[in-house]
Parts: structure tokens; sequence; C-alpha cells
């Protein structure tokens, strides 16, 4: 296994210099390097007057920082994705020929400023890394690729690019100066406070339009609103309440068109903005001159602006923004109220609200769900020996361990209380459950944290207990599936600790 993870993206500059760093110091051989996209990828320098000019600064800084790469500005950037996809295909395909291929991408766009989707930079790629085969990018890559992707999004790297993840924890967020990266490469520290040059990326907003079809009249302000969010044109009120009411295709702002369509703008609006106030939506209207009456009572109803469409596309574009500015720092407040601080892992409360959306997610699908309850081993003595402070490293290397091994995305790793965890698995039966149990529980021995004195050359160890069931049968409760985790995990206690057990109705 590689010693470092670098999560890095064809599109960054400093990516592609860090790549060339590691690659000139010799440290490739140690480095699993996983490219990550993002959904605005072709949005992170968008291709605007503005944005090419913070990419020449950019470049200017790497030349300054690191001379000893050649790098020279793009015309433009491509679109990674298919290109990030074949270089999962090859390093799954041609894993010995795959640095190459990733090498000559790098190069092609970085220093030739080829256009790096096109089928022809991509073959070249392939020839000169000598890969012949034909490489197939199916769902196994894009599964990696999502994969990947949730791990540097969750990996608390600031949404930045390159990061650089140690086995030994240590980690490094954006491209330093040659020495501080060959000295984190030799196992040194990342001092606080180093400044480091990094990529960005901000995520694409969702915008949903409820206005009449053909939109025709809204057109202008649609096309300049697209270059950095994404458009959804529901058809009717009923498909508008059916996104918002889903958790996937749920949009950031809510914009209704006031038309001649819509009769009555006040039955509408308060339609919608029960909805759009539940789930803390703004909800704007883009319309015709109204009365100050009218307005005012759109704003009572919950309304955050009305926005006058005869106005420039500036203005509303600016006010738009305002908009989703504000529901980006809602999320963001919601994201850190959610998370534990020492541990990184989501808190209890998190725990309860997923655990009720599953529960009845279940009961739908009639797929099983499971929980596992972890609780170390002699913690007490641990922290009464060793001090608290090693206490809570020893707590952030095992909420660590465990999320690293619970890796579907809906898996859900929490802090439950003091030293304990829980792990809420959807769609999973006792069979996976217990696996995953065992497989975490190996891990955590792997660890190989040394224990107290007193308990002289044994690693600390936890104990699991894991229950299942399904939530579309009658009888059952959350409340239910927890006592009966919390079941077995007395009982994994009792039997001698560092083991897992299961939640049997006969017992
Ligand atoms: P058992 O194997 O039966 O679980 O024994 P235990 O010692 O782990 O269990 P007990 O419940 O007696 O002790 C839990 C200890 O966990 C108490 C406290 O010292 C420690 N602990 C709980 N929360 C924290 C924390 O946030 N930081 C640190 N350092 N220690 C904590
Ligand atoms: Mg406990
Ligand atoms: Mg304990």
């Amino acid at each position: 296994m590689a010693d470092y993870v670098v999560y890095g993206n064809l599109n960054c500059p400093f990516s592609y210099a860090l790549y060339e760093l590691l690659s000139c110091q010799n440290l490739l051989q140690n480095v699993e390097w996983r490219v990550v996209e993002h959904p605005s990828e072709s949005g992170s320098y968008l291709r605007s007057a503005e944005s090419m000019s913070e990419l020449a600064s950019d470049i200017f800084n790497i030349r300054n920082s690191s001379p000893g790469v050649t790098i020279s500005l793009p015309l433009s950037l491509s679109d990674s994705l298919f290109p990030s996809l074949c270089v999962i295909a090859a390093q799954r395909n041609a894993p010995e020929r795959a640095s190459l291929f990733l090498s000559n991408l790098y190069r092609a766009l970085w220093i030739k400023g080829k256009d790096i989707a096109s089928p022809s930079a991509i073959f070249h790629a392939l020839e000169e890394a000598g890969i012949t085969e034909e490489l197939e990018t199916d769902a196994i890559c894009e599964e990696t690729l999502l994969r990947w992707q949730t791990e540097w999004e969750h990996g608390n790297f600031g949404l930045r690019t390159p990061a650089i993840l140690a086995t030994d924890g240590r980690r490094m967020v954006g491209l330093l100066n040659p020495q501080t990266v060959h000295e984190f490469m030799q196992g040194a520290d990342v001092l606080p406070g180093t400044i480091t040059s990094s990529s960005r990326y901000q995520e694409r907003m969702t915008i949903a339009l409820l206005g009449e079809d053909p939109i025709t009249e809204l057109w202008p302000i649609l096309s300049s609103l697209r270059d950095e969010n994404n458009i959804l044109l529901p058809q009717s009120l009923a498909a508008l309440q059916e996104m918002l009411l889903s958790d996937e295709r749920c949009p950031d702002l809510v914009l209704l068109h006031n038309t001649e369509q819509y009769a009555n703008l006040i039955d509408l609006c308060r339609s919608t903005s029960h909805l759009t106030r539940e789930k803390q939506i703004p909800l704007a209207i883009i319309g015709p001159t109204i009365t100050d009456a009218d307005e005012v009572s759109l704003y009572d109803m919950g309304v955050a602006d009305y926005l006058l469409q005869q106005r420039n596309i500036s203005i509303i574009q600016a006010r738009i923004n305002i908009l989703l500015q504000l529901k980006r720092a809602h999320d963001m407040l919601a994201r850190a109220a959610s998370i534990d601080t020492l541990t990184q892992v989501y808190n209890r409360r998190e725990f309860e609200r997923c655990f009720e959306t599953e529960w009845r997610r279940g009961q739908r699908s009639r797929q099983p769900i499971s929980i596992i309850l972890i609780d170390i081993d002699h913690f007490k003595a641990y922290n009464d020996n060793l001090g608290h402070l090693n206490g809570d490293n020893c707590l952030r290397q095992i909420a660590t361990t465990i999320k690293d091994s619970a890796r579907r995305t809906q898996d859900l790793v929490c802090r439950f209380g003091g030293e304990e965890f829980i792990i809420l698995l959807p769609e999973t039966d006792q069979a996976g459950a217990e696996t995953l149990a065992e497989h975490i529980r190996q891990q955590i021995v792997e660890l190989d944290i040394r224990h107290s004195p007193d308990f002289k050359d044994q690693p600390v160890t936890i104990s699991l207990g894991v229950a299942s069931t399904l939530s579309s049968q009658k009888g059952g409760s959350p409340k239910n599936l927890l006592d009966q985790a919390d079941n077995a995990l007395y009982k994994a206690k009792k039997q001698g600790r560092n083991r897992t057990e299961v939640y049997n109705e006969e017992r």
C-alpha cells in the first residue's frame, strides 16, 4: 500500500506542479494519486477574462515558488471528467504505466496547452505511455471517482487541491515550496501557518425556475445565470413541489416567474413557501412591477426578494448571488453543527436526524437497516494513565479509522458520546453489518495503539454490537434497534471485549 494518498485535479495547476515536484524528487512510487473532480469543474476557472487572469496569476505564483516546474497558461481549460475516468481506467488495467499516462496528460495541458478532453490528446498520452490496450471507462471507474470525490469532499481539506494524506495521519493541503514538500514526504509535519497555494472549488448551486413555457422572456437572464449555476426548469407547480421534497434534486434557490399564467401570485407563493421555509431555501420572484401592498404581502409570506424583470441583468444576477451566498452560509453552519469537533465525524444530533430519515426510507423501500455501536475497551484506564490529551488523540485516531472503513456514501459514522461511536448503515443486512464490524475491529487492532502499562503488550481495542432489522415490518422502532445494538455491545463486553456480537431475537 502507498504511504501517501494525493487528491489532485487535472485542471488544477497546483496539482500538476506537485506531481512534477514529486516526480523529479523520485517520490511518486510512495504515492497513490487519486484524481478528483467537482460538479463545477469546468467552472473552477470560469472562462471569463477575470478567471483567466486569476489562473495566470496562479501560474506566475508556481513559476516563482517552484522554478523547476515548467508551466504555461493554457488558452482554456477543458472538462476533465472524461480524462479523469481514463486515468482511473489506466490505473486499473495498466497500473505500471498509469503514472506515465497521468504525467502525459498533465503536461499536455500545462505545458502544451492542449484540450485534454479531446480523443486525440488522450490517444497521444496513452500512446506515449505505451498503453496499447483499449481502456474502458465503465461504471467501476465512475464509482471509484465518486468514492474519491466523497473522501476528498468530506476529508476536511476545505475543498482544496492538491491535498496529501499520509498513512500516519499527517496532511498537507495545497502546494508548498519544494523543500517543504520534500521534508513532508520524509515524515515531517507541516507547521501551522505555512503559506500554501491551492485551487479552491465552490459547488455550483442549483436554481429552480418555475415560469411559462417557453421561457423566452427570461432567456437572457437564464443564460447569464447558467454560467455559474445549474438551472432546473420544473414543468408545473407539482413538479417543483416534488423537487423540493426530494433530497437529491432539491434546489438552492427557487425563482417564480410572475406571469399572466399565474393569475394569483399570492396563491402560487403560498403553495411554495411552506416547503421552501421548511427546507430553508430562499424563494424569490421575478416579474413586472407590482403594487407596494402586493410586494409587502409577498415578503410577509416569506419571499426573500422581488426582482424586477425589466432591470439590468447584472443587477438581477447580483441580487440572486446574494441569496445564494446566504444559502451557502446557511449550509455551512448546518454542516458545522452536525460535526463533532474533537473527532470530525458526525455528532449524535446528526445521527438521530439521519436515523429517523433512513428508518422511514427503509419502510418505503423495504430494505434492511443496520447499526453498529462501538465502545473503546478500558478507556478510562488509558486516560487515567496516559492523560486526557493522549486520550483525545486516541479517540481521533479511532474515529478516523472507523470513518475510513465505512466507505459507502450512505454510511454515516457518528460519535455517540464519550468514547462511543455509532455507524448507521442504510440498505445493509445483518451479514453485511457484521462483516464491516469485524473489519473495523481488526483495523483498530492493527492500528496498534499502545495501551497503558496496566495492559502490557496489548493494543487499544474496541467492542462492537450489531443490530439489523426491516423497518418496513411492524412492531419495530429506531429506539428498539438501538436497544438491541446496546444489548449486543453489552454482551461483547461481558464475553471479554475486543469482539463483535450480533443481536439475535431468540436469545
Ligand atoms: P469498558 O471496556 O467497559 O468500556 O471500560 P471503559 O473504561 O472504557 O468505560 P468507562 O465508561 O468506565 O469509561 C469511559 C471513559 O472514557 C471515561 C473517560 O475517561 C473517557 N472519555 C470519555 N469521553 C472522553 C473524551 O472526550 N476525551 C477523553 N480523553 N476521554 C474521554
Ligand atoms: Mg462507554
Ligand atoms: Mg469503554
